[in-house]
């Protein structure tokens, strides 16, 4: 490896808050059936769970700076609903996951693929395809209430104005509510903790100069890929 992953991202302000206010960012897999299908994966039983660390997360303001695709490869976007805790959870039912839920934004699961299917070959953890600085793109937080009881919340990308992902709560295998009651039945969930609930298909590479915009209901945010 001649680059280091640990780029020194120009921090402002605001963004160095963001990463402040946040603890973990616990990770969904596979919770969309044809996002499983296109990457050949089976279909999981139980949410399948995984991390990134706070230090991974950047507003969605800034630009993507992807790792060298010379060294580590391609970078492929992954859009998904994101959700933080406004106070902690520990084995909580469903009922008690919606009372805790502080903010609502749409996120970019940023996955070096080609590292983490060399990974995934040799049966080893995927921190270094998903943890890199800048591999945890997120918006503004929204009022969870403007979104009902997230059975219906319709998401997109599009990339240089052309729509590439197109995701809706309703087919999630696992609910927003049974995930967030799951997760805090394996580990405490803390205030602040960030969940990322799954990518719908359609995931692919990015490339210099791509346009990127996320829209939620009535709100958008753009970013481009420097
Ligand atoms: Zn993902």
């Amino acid at each position: 490896m001649t680059q280091s992953l640990a780029t020194s991202l120009d921090q402002s302000n605001s963004d160095h808050n963001l990463r402040n206010a946040i603890g973990k960012v616990v990770c969904v897999g596979r919770n969309y059936a044809a996002h499983a299908a296109e990457l050949g994966n089976e279909i999981p039983s139980a949410p399948m769970l995984f991390m990134k660390p706070s230090s991974s997360v950047i507003s969605i303001e800034q630009d993507i700076i992807r790792p060298s695709p010379k060294v580590y490869g391609e970078t492929h976007y992954e859009t998904e609903l994101c959700i933080q805790l406004a106070t902690d959870l520990h084995a909580a039912t469903a009922e008690q996951a919606r009372q805790a839920i502080g903010g609502v934004t749409l996120g970019l699961d940023l996955t070096l693929r080609e590292l983490q299917s060399a990974l995934k070959a040799k049966g080893h953890p995927w921190e270094r395809a998903k943890c890199f600085d800048g591999a945890c793109v997120l918006g503004d937080w929204l009022d969870p209430k403007e979104f009902g009881d997230f059975t219906q919340v319709h998401y997109q990308l599009h990339i240089n104005n052309t729509l590439t992902q197109d995701g809706d709560s309703a087919l999630m295998l696992f609910s927003v509510y049974d995930l967030l009651a799951d997760i805090s039945h394996a580990f405490s969930l803390q205030a602040g903790d960030v969940i990322m609930t799954g990518t719908p298909s359609g995931v692919g590479a990015l490339n210099l100069g791509d346009k990127l915009k996320l829209v939620l209901g009535r709100h958008e945010w753009q970013t481009r890929v420097q």
